[in-house]
């Protein structure tokens, strides 16, 4: 019996995308029913067009700030845009998206009676002043800013997650997502490393922003998905929110480097200004996710996780 796994009828929103399809991927493969839902604002067919004709695998385009009326025992909700030219292409909608988003899927959850799992993010720390980022960290995040659409939204669903939980005693479980990068990211999505791949693939100029000493701590998506199921599979007193990603942090001019290396590119760096509101720097602190899953921890060093990731992105240029 300790290895007995049943079927369970999962929902994945925002199933498409980047991470939304690999951990479909990673369910079918569990033996599960998924539920893809999508409107496929950033995520494509493309992503999961290896799972189309699968007997336990559905797909429904449909928008998370619409109700929803299906049956499951899982979800996971992953619905939103996560790159910043993306979520700011519309920004009333990308706030929609992440509050009346997680209203409907948590009332989903609610007559369900379901677990359900929210795709937070290290975005809710905003420009931290601590560091490395401990989940008990409110973080110092702006309210009126290009990236609040974002940020604040998740910060808002994290509350409503909180908030049915202690309501009406739902099952919920919190990840705070940090940068996470792999096959199948768009490739013109902005985010930094799906820019420098592409841009060192076609040998042309490197864009960094301000001088390149702000940090990032990356994590390849296998690493990622692994930490998302422990998490939804933890014993119920556990709710999170707990931090998932690589605590090994790296600068944008370090990064550019090692694309560079890794693609044997001619590419010159050039500098152009910071954004605002771009955070100085960010490492999660995963003391909470080793503890409560089982000492997960990442295995995929960059280099070795950029080059699964070049090798994709090289079938596009
Ligand atoms: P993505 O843009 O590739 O995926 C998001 C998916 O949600 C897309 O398929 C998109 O079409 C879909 N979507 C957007 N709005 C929707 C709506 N209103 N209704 C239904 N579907 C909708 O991004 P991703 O990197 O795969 O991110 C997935 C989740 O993880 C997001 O919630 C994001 O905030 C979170 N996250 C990601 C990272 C990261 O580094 N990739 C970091 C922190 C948090
Ligand atoms: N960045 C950069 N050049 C690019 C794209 C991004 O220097 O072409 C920087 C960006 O300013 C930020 C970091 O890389 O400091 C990570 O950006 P990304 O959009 O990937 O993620 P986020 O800022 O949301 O962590």
């Amino acid at each position: 019996m300790r290895n007995y796994n049943p079927t369970k009828r999962i929902l994945v929103t925002g199933g498409s995308g980047f991470l939304g399809s690999h951990l479909c991927d990673r369910l079918i493969e569990q033996g599960h029913d998924v539920l893809c839902v999508d409107n496929f604002f950033t995520g494509t067919k493309r992503n999961i067009e290896h799972l189309l004709h699968h007997p336990r695998f559905e797909l429904m385009r449909h928008d998370v700030t619409f109700p929803l009326f299906v049956e499951v025992d899982e979800i996971y909700n992953l619905a939103c845009p996560a790159s910043p030219i993306h979520y700011q292409h519309d920004p009333v909608q990308t706030t929609k998206t992440s509050v009346h988003g997680a209203i409907n899927m948590l009332g989903l959850a609610k007559r369900l009676r379901a677990k359900i799992l929210q795709a937070s993010t290290s975005e809710v720390y905003g420009d931290p002043e601590v560091h490395p980022q401990p989940e008990s960290y409110w973080g110092k995040v702006n309210t009126i800013g290009i990236r609040s659409c974002y940020d604040e939204g998740k910060r808002c669903a994290e509350t409503l997650f909180f908030d049915y939980h202690r309501q009406h005693q739902l099952r919920i479980k919190v990840v705070r997502i940090f940068n996470t990068y792999g096959p199948r990211m768009h490739p013109n999505d902005g985010r930094v490393v799906s820019n420098f791949i592409m841009q060192a693939l076609r040998n042309e100029d490197i864009t960094i922003y301000g001088d390149g000493s702000q940090s990032r701590s990356f994590c390849y998506v296998d690493d990622l998905i692994e930490a998302m199921i422990r998490t939804m599979n933890t014993s119920s007193d556990v709710t999170g929110p707990v931090n998932i990603g690589n605590p090994v942090e790296f600068t944008m001019l370090q990064l550019a480097q090692l694309v560079i290396d890794l693609t044997d590119s001619n590419s010159k760096l050039i500098f152009n200004p910071l954004p605002s509101d771009d955070p100085k720097q960010r490492r999660p602190d995963i003391s909470l996710a080793k503890q409560v899953l089982d000492d997960w921890k990442p295995h995929i060093e960059l280099a070795e996780g950029l080059t699964k990731t070049i090798d994709y992105f090289s079938k596009m240029v």
